[in-house]
């Protein structure tokens, strides 16, 4: 149930002074561990899944758990795509249950950037589901060593900034003010002043990316600054590196000896964080700040006139195509009664990912044609209600 909207989550944090870690995640070892240190220290989170790690794992088994570890937690969960690399990416996100998305433009021009934002964050409002966008290039990939992508650093301005959320209508901000994804040499310096006049200008939850490795007075300078997520991974990805190494000078030699305890030395690093960054025991003030997350189960039952059963089934099996692609549908089901003397022989079981979709569903193009060509006018007796559940 504590799958909560995340735009509420993170206007909490961003108010009252502390910051949501965002960790990344790349298998059950990690999304165990990262859970275990939010209930343990009553801390709100957010499950990050980054679209660089998914050669890594299947998007989409990882996103089933995930989504269970969120649905059965007693903290607030936020679940977020993390650098998502395209539209399409995003939508796939929505549609296996995030209720968060960064699709990120940064190393495009800032034209392009703004472009390529807009873009998704109509498709993901129209779904309920809010928006990072990033701007300033922070270089580097996650979990990997940054001298080996020496990008260019590019930092963010506070003109830039206010330009941007006014174009895109981005819900938080990942800024650029120094930091580096991956595992740096030395402390990075960070232009906290930058900052400071960014979060003055915009007034909105804003987001640091390569959180590995600064000193805890950087973080507290950059929590008392306007940041409210910390994305985290290469510290977590190390913590579990250890684990194994230790394993395997101790004589381990079997992948489930290997990996023993792995989840235990990522909840230990979450912990650290989680009470560094405050938001140790902000769970309980936090949920009562949020919306939880309900999705919509649109539910159609019906009979079909002057066409057969075969053909009716045809005509269902193109709907689940097609409809199930529309952004925001998180699953389609059709179903023959079991009962031939029923009172209505099919039903559609479409899953939305929040009420935001009902009417967006409703007049997609390609909802408008299947339901006027292929549905409506062989479905005249028929019942649909929309149903809020979760
Ligand atoms: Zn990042």
């Amino acid at each position: 149930m504590p799958l909560v909207n995340m735009k509420d989550m993170l206007a909490h944090a961003h108010r009252t002074g502390y910051a949501v870690g965002a960790y990344d995640l790349v298998s059950l070892h990690f999304l165990e561990g990262i859970m275990e240190a939010a209930e343990c220290d009553r801390a709100p989170v957010i499950l990050s899944l980054a679209e660089s790690h998914f050669r890594h794992f299947d998007f989409t088994l990882a996103m089933a758990a995930t989504v269970a570890a969120a649905r059965r937690a007693s903290v607030p969960v936020a679940i977020h795509l993390d650098h998502g690399e395209s539209l399409q990416s995003a939508i796939d996100a929505i549609r296996l249950g995030c209720n968060g998305v960064m699709v990120d433009g940064s190393h495009l021009p800032f034209a392009e950037n703004v472009a390529c934002t807009r873009e998704v964050v109509e498709m993901a409002h129209g779904c309920g589901v809010p928006v990072e966008g990033e701007l300033g290039y922070v270089p580097g990939v996650e979990g990997e060593d940054a001298k080996l992508h020496p990008g260019e650093l590019s930092m963010t301005t506070p003109e830039e900034a206010a330009a941007f959320v006014a174009q895109t209508g981005v819900d938080f901000l990942a800024v650029s003010i120094g930091t580096v994804h991956g595992r740096m040499q030395g402390t990075p310096r960070l232009d906290i002043e930058r900052l400071a006049a960014i979060n003055a200008r915009l007034d909105m939850p804003l987001v640091i990316h390569g959180g590995t490795g600064l000193a805890d007075e950087q973080y507290r300078a950059l929590i008392a600054n306007g940041v409210a997520k910390i994305n985290y991974f290469t510290a977590l990805s190390d913590a579990a590196a250890e684990a194994i190494r230790r394993n395997a000078a101790q004589g381990a030699k079997g992948y489930t000896g290997l990996t023993e305890g792995v989840h235990v030395a990522v909840e230990a690093e979450c912990r650290r964080m989680n009470a560094l960054w405050g938001s140790a025991g902000k769970a309980d003030a936090c949920l009562a700040a949020c919306r939880p997350w309900r999705e919509v189960e649109h539910l159609i039952i019906y009979n079909v006139a002057g066409i057969d059963e075969a053909e009716a089934l045809e005509r269902a099996e193109e709907g689940r195509r097609v409809l199930g692609a529309i952004p925001g549908v998180r699953r389609i089901e059709h179903g023959v009664a079991l009962r031939p003397d029923a009172r209505y022989r099919f039903a559609w079981l479409i899953r939305f990912a929040a009420p935001e979709v009902v009417g967006n569903y409703r007049t997609h193009p390609d909802h408008v044609r299947f339901a006027d060509e292929k549905f409506r006018p062989v479905a005249a007796d028929r019942i649909s209600i929309d149903y809020e559940v979760g």
